[in-house]
């Protein structure tokens, strides 16, 4: 159990970083043959989508392992996805948070042990169980 609260506050970290500064959002998919997930070994591209005046646009991702993970997630693929983050100065976006978006309402990616009741935040086995994590997308309040 010890290795949740690293996991919790690692996150934190992730989602309220210590800079200030102008945090956007940006919507749209991921760059991805149809129906597959990105490609491990290239870097995040989304396609922005519902973006005022950003149609189409391709913007650079950045983000920590369970953005990462979450965004190369096979049985994730094809959703359109919103982000809240900033522009780095080289173009790049950093997410600070996402989302899907399932009839536009923001979900929240979470991953889940039955056997332990343990939310984790990637894709993979349960550090407790090293049973399968189920994939679960919960609306946001
Ligand atoms: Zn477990």
């Amino acid at each position: 159990m010890a290795g949740v609260s690293v996991v919790a506050a690692a996150l934190l970290c992730a989602v309220f970083p210590a800079q200030a500064g102008e945090v956007q959002i940006i919507r749209g998919r991921l760059a991805a043959e149809a129906g597959q997930a990105p490609p491990e070994d290239k870097p995040l591209v989304l396609i922005s989508s519902r973006t005022r005046g950003d149609n189409g646009k391709k913007v650079t991702l950045a983000g920590d392992e369970f953005s990462e993970g979450q965004l190369r997630d096979p049985r994730l693929a094809g959703r359109e996805w919103e982000f809240e983050g900033k522009f780095a100065a080289d173009g790049n976006f950093t997410i600070y948070k996402l989302f899907t978006l399932k009839e536009d309402k923001r979900h929240r990616v979470t991953y889940y042990c039955e056997v332990c009741h343990i939310y984790t935040h990637e894709p993979g086995r349960c550090m407790c169980c090293q049973d399968e994590t189920e994939l679960q997308e919960i609306p946001e309040e």
